[in-house]
Parts: structure tokens; C-alpha cells; sequence
């Protein structure tokens, strides 16, 4: 056995991309690899070849009506499970507290229309803000959970193609399944949004010199 595999093991935390997976926990990784393109594989894990445990034609209907069936799909792989059982950091709660239900329906379409709808380029892949970053919010959780954070995962999860603009159905059909995220991990918004005050840093004195 090479030294390889334990340096590997001893780094923490790693950090989550699309493509990583923890197969023997039941979260697996679906975004297709070329050789599975080729072989006709697609819709199988890329790390163990398991079969996905649902029906991709049926998450293609983009059916408003069938979320639940989605929602649990999106969890058996281990980017999405990730997004919907992470802690949630206090600046991205406050975030959707100030906006409220309304205004994060209001942000969350915004965002999947603005920034999503135009046809995929190089930059694909790196335009939604991960959870650790400075600029990361609410809407950002939502798009990783439920798949539309870049052309790539709305590809193999929705059934969108990635180089042509979004059609209304599709864009209202994300914007829902983003909306069902928020309401799952942050129950307690009010409706038109409340004032919250922004973080102190830790350390900083509050009194004026
Ligand atoms: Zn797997
Ligand atoms: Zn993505």
C-alpha cells in the first residue's frame, strides 16, 4: 500500500466538490465522466458505477408537481446531501431572515434568470459561490442543494441542455425547487422580511475612540 492513500485520509476537512463522493456511506457522485458517455452509462455513480436509486426520466419532466420525488433524489449525492445537513453560517441565515420568504422567491428567480439562463462558457462551474466563501449566500445554498449551480449539474440532474438560455418553465420550474431548500432549512422566515442586526467581529470594541 503506498503512503499516498493515508496523506490522503489525514487531510481535513476536504473540501466538497461536485465530483467527490462517499460511496460506502450512500452518497455517490452522478455527474458524468467521458468514459461513461461512451459506454452509454450515464445516470450511474462515476466513482462506484452503482445505478442511481431513482429515475432520471422521471426528475427530466422538470414536474412542478413531483419535487418531493426530487428533493430526495438530489440526496444521494453527496454535494447535494451536503447543502441540505450543513450547518447553515449566521450571515447566510441573517441574509434570508432580512428578505423573508417573498424576498428570497424574489432573489432566488433573479439569480437563476440573470445568472444562469445564458448558455454555459469556460467559466461554468465557478459562478455560485461555495459555501465558504466571503461573498456566499442564501440563494447560493439553494443552487447547490437542488442542482442549478451551473449548466454542468442542471445538465445531468434536469435534463437541461447546457448551451442554450433557459425557457420560462424551466427557469420557474428551478426557482420552485430552490424555494422548497429555503423552506426546509429556514422555517422560521417571516414573510416580508425583519431587521437583523449585522455580526459583530469578534474582537473589535464596540466603544468610539
Ligand atoms: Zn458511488
Ligand atoms: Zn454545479
Amino acid at each position: 500500500m503506498s503512503d499516498d492513500w493515508n496523506v490522503e485520509e489525514e487531510l481535513k476537512p476536504l473540501k466538497l466538490k461536485c465530483t467527490s463522493s462517499d460511496c460506502k456511506n450512500g452518497h455517490h457522485s452522478y455527474r458524468p465522466t467521458p468514459k461513461q458517455k461512451a459506454a452509454n452509462t450515464v445516470g450511474q455513480c462515476r466513482s462506484c458505477n452503482e445505478m442511481a436509486p431513482f429515475e432520471w426520466e422521471r426528475l427530466h419532466k422538470l414536474d412542478p408537481e413531483d419535487l418531493d420525488y426530487t428533493i430526495a433524489a438530489l440526496k444521494n449525492e453527496l454535494i447535494r446531501q451536503h447543502y441540505w445537513t450543513n450547518e447553515i453560517p449566521q450571515k447566510v441565515e441573517n441574509y434570508a431572515r432580512r428578505k423573508g420568504v417573498k424576498g428570497m422567491e424574489g432573489a432566488v428567480e433573479k439569480r437563476i434568470r440573470n445568472s444562469m439562463s445564458p448558455p454555459a462558457n469556460d467559466f461554468d462551474g465557478r459562478q455560485t459561490p461555495v459555501e465558504d466563501s466571503a461573498k456566499v449566500n442564501a440563494v447560493h445554498f439553494a443552487q447547490h442543494a437542488t442542482a442549478s449551480c451551473c449548466r454542468k449539474c442542471m445538465e445531468y440532474w434536469h435534463g437541461i441542455p447546457r448551451y442554450h438560455s433557459l425557457t420560462e418553465d424551466e427557469i420557474s420550474y428551478l426557482s420552485r425547487l430552490g424555494m422548497r431548500f429555503i423552506s426546509e432549512r429556514f422555517p422560521l422566515l417571516t414573510e416580508t422580511g425583519e431587521k437583523v442586526s449585522p455580526i459583530r467581529k469578534a474582537g473589535k470594541s464596540n466603544t468610539k475612540g
